[in-house]
């Protein structure tokens, strides 16, 4: 089965070909126009997808020698994101599947998030998913490959816009992740000591916006240079995985007071490429039989693979919708 599937949500602009379970091709280009106004401007995003789109498509088929028409199923995100955004990548694919006489399918940008490291791992169900982006935080339960459920999310500010508005607070480039990891790596972690709102709650709920106060108090007593900043990002910076850490032991106790017994836990979205996160989990986790996985670095960030692998994994007749219209909010079905 040859798919080709467009990613078009936020800020990044995406065409895939996949065929069964290899890649064939993936384009991802990331808006750079952003960078200046220190976080996503909505029109600019969907003109970019606009001028981007249709050549990155043309790369991609003649880069392999593809026609459009030997091309079994159309894919793309259509929601949750930016709704500009959205229309351009889906009405740009549907055309495609229109002029191919081939079937549409709309996909939920969280499944492709959440389905992203069944890519590259055989998953031990039940499984926890931690899906870390700009947009979202969100604690999924899998049963088995079929049933997801939503078990928790953040309240106010994804981790991502987090750190992001850190970053910015600090005088640091957007995006913000990249930046404060780099900074954090000569920082003294023990610096600063900074809120972990919710973490006592007996939910998988999340909150994030009270660091972003505390950091900007900070940022007012304190004078901004280059040591406060790299101390702040690798205060920051243990600070959300400690919040990430005990949320997940709390929920882990709490589920297993149920009988789940979770197996593994996948961490997916943009995020889950943060290292020092990474290591500070997989410490925590170290023998106590809970399989760590996580995505193909190119299926971290937004990208069209993890679309067209959300395709062929749940691929069902039911599922073609050529009228599927784009909708800026969208939750994951709950089987
Ligand atoms: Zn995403």
């Amino acid at each position: 089965m040859l798919v080709f599937a467009t990613e078009t949500s936020c800020d990044e602009t995406s065409v895939c070909v996949m065929e069964n379970k290899s890649i064939v091709e993936h384009i991802t280009f990331s808006q750079e126009i952003h960078k200046k106004h220190g976080g996503v401007v909505p029109e600019l995003a969907s003109r970019s997808h606009l001028e981007k789109i249709q050549i990155i498509t043309n790369q991609l088929f003649y880069k392999r020698n593809i026609e459009p028409q030997k091309i079994d199923l159309f894919a793309a995100t259509c929601g949750p994101g930016l709704i500009g955004s959205l229309l351009v990548g889906s009405t740009f694919t549907k055309s495609l599947a229109i002029s191919s006489k081939k079937p549409f399918i709309p996909i939920n940008h969280l499944e492709g998030h959440i389905h992203s490291t069944s890519f590259n791992n055989s998953i031990k169900y039940p499984s926890l998913i931690l899906l870390l982006t700009g947009g979202h935080t969100q604690i999924y339960l899998m049963q088995n490959e079929n049933h997801i459920e939503l078990l928790g999310e953040s309240v106010d500010d994804a981790i991502g816009e987090a750190f992001d508005k850190t970053a910015k607070l600090i005088g640091l480039p957007y995006p913000g992740g990249a930046e404060i990891e780099k900074q954090a790596l000569n920082g003294d972690e023990n610096k600063f000591i900074l809120p972990k709102p919710l973490v006592k709650e007996k939910n998988f709920n999340f909150s994030f916006s009270g660091i972003k106060t505390h950091v900007s108090l900070l940022t007012k007593k304190n004078k901004i240079d280059k040591q406060f900043t790299k101390d702040l990002s690798a205060s920051f910076q243990k600070n959300i995985s400690e919040i990430l850490i005990e949320k997940l032991e709390r929920g882990l106790k709490r589920l297993d007071y149920f009988n789940k017994n979770i197996r593994s836990i996948s961490i997916v979205g943009g995020v889950s490429n943060n290292k020092y996160i990474r290591n500070k989990i997989e410490n925590f986790f170290i023998n106590k039989n809970i399989e760590i996985y996580y995505p193909l670095k190119e299926m971290m960030a937004d990208n069209a693979a993890m679309i067209a692998w959300a395709c062929i994994k749940n691929y069902n007749e039911q599922k073609v919708d050529l009228f599927f219209k784009p909708q800026p909010r969208m939750s994951v079905i709950t089987n």
